[in-house]
C-alpha cells in the first residue's frame, strides 16, 4: 500500500451517524469532495456543487483514524461527494479494515469497485430518483449542462445489481419527498436482484425538523410494504450543520 497517496476530502469529524440501519452508532466520517452527480437537494453542496479540497495523505488519514478507534470508535463512514468516484478509497478501506474498523460507504450507486480492491461492510446505496434532477433555469447551472448529465448518470441497473452481487452489507436508501416517488421506488426495485425488503430505507427528504415532520406519512408506506423508515438523527440533533 502506498501511504503517501493523496486524498481529496472536504472534511473527517467524529460523530453519531445520523442515517440508515446504523443511526446512532459512534463514527468516524471521511468525506471526499467531488461528485458525479448534482442533487438539486444536495445537503452537502461542499462536497459537489461547490466543492471544497483539502488534500490529506493516506498516512495521515489512517493516523486520525487509529487516534479514533482507539479511543472507541469503531466505525467508519466513507462518505462524499461520491467515493467510488476515487481511486484512493481502495487503499484507505483497506488501511481501516486493516485497523480493525467496520466499514460503512456511502454511494449514489452510479459506480462500482471489485470487492476484492475495496473493504466495505454496509454498502449504502441511496439511488437518486427524478426528485433530484436540478430543475431547469436553477442559476448553479448555466445552459443546464448538469440537468443534463445528472439525468443520464443518476440510474445505472447494472451497477446497482453488480454493488447488490459484491457486497453482502448493504441497504437502499431513498430520498422521497412526494407519494408518487413511492411507484417510482416499486419499478427500480423489479430491475434489481438479491435485496430484501428490510434492505429498503426511506428517508424524508429536507433539513428543517418541519419538512421531515410533513412527511411522516412516509411511515404507513413502510409498514404496508415491510421497508424500513430511516430517520435524520444529525437534523434532529443539530439542525443542518456542517461537521455533525
Ligand atoms: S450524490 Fe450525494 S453528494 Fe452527490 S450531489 Fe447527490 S446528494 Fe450531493
Amino acid at each position: 500500500m502506498d501511504h503517501a497517496v493523496q486524498l481529496s476530502l472536504s472534511e473527517t469529524f467524529t460523530s453519531v451517524q445520523g442515517e440508515g440501519k446504523l443511526a446512532g452508532v459512534p463514527s468516524w466520517f471521511v468525506r471526499f469532495s467531488g461528485c458525479n452527480l448534482r442533487c438539486t437537494w444536495c445537503d452537502t453542496p461542499y462536497a459537489s456543487w461547490s466543492p471544497e479540497v483539502t488534500t490529506r495523505t493516506l498516512d495521515e488519514l489512517l493516523a486520525e483514524a487509529r487516534d479514533v478507534f482507539s479511543r472507541g470508535v469503531a466505525h467508519a463512514v466513507v462518505t462524499g461527494g461520491e467515493p467510488m468516484m476515487f481511486d484512493a478509497v481502495e487503499p484507505l478501506t483497506q488501511g481501516l479494515r486493516a485497523l480493525g474498523m467496520h466499514i460503512t460507504i456511502e454511494t449514489a450507486g452510479t459506480i462500482v469497485r471489485p470487492p476484492t480492491a475495496l473493504a466495505c461492510d454496509l454498502m449504502s446505496i441511496s439511488p437518486k430518483l427524478s426528485n433530484s434532477t436540478p430543475r431547469e433555469g436553477d442559476p448553479r447551472d448555466p445552459g443546464g449542462v448538469w440537468r443534463l448529465r445528472h439525468e443520464q448518470r443518476r440510474l445505472n441497473v447494472g451497477v446497482l445489481n453488480d454493488l447488490l452481487a459484491s457486497f453482502p452489507g448493504r441497504q437502499l436508501k431513498f430520498v422521497v419527498s412526494e407519494m408518487s416517488q413511492i411507484a417510482e421506488i416499486e419499478s427500480l426495485l423489479e430491475t434489481l436482484r438479491g435485496w430484501s425488503r428490510g434492505d429498503v430505507l426511506l428517508m424524508p427528504e429536507g433539513v428543517t425538523a418541519e419538512a421531515i415532520a410533513s412527511r411522516r406519512w412516509m411511515v404507513d408506506v413502510c409498514v404496508e410494504r415491510g421497508w424500513r423508515y430511516c430517520p435524520r438523527l444529525h437534523i434532529d440533533l443539530f439542525g443542518n450543520k456542517r461537521g455533525t
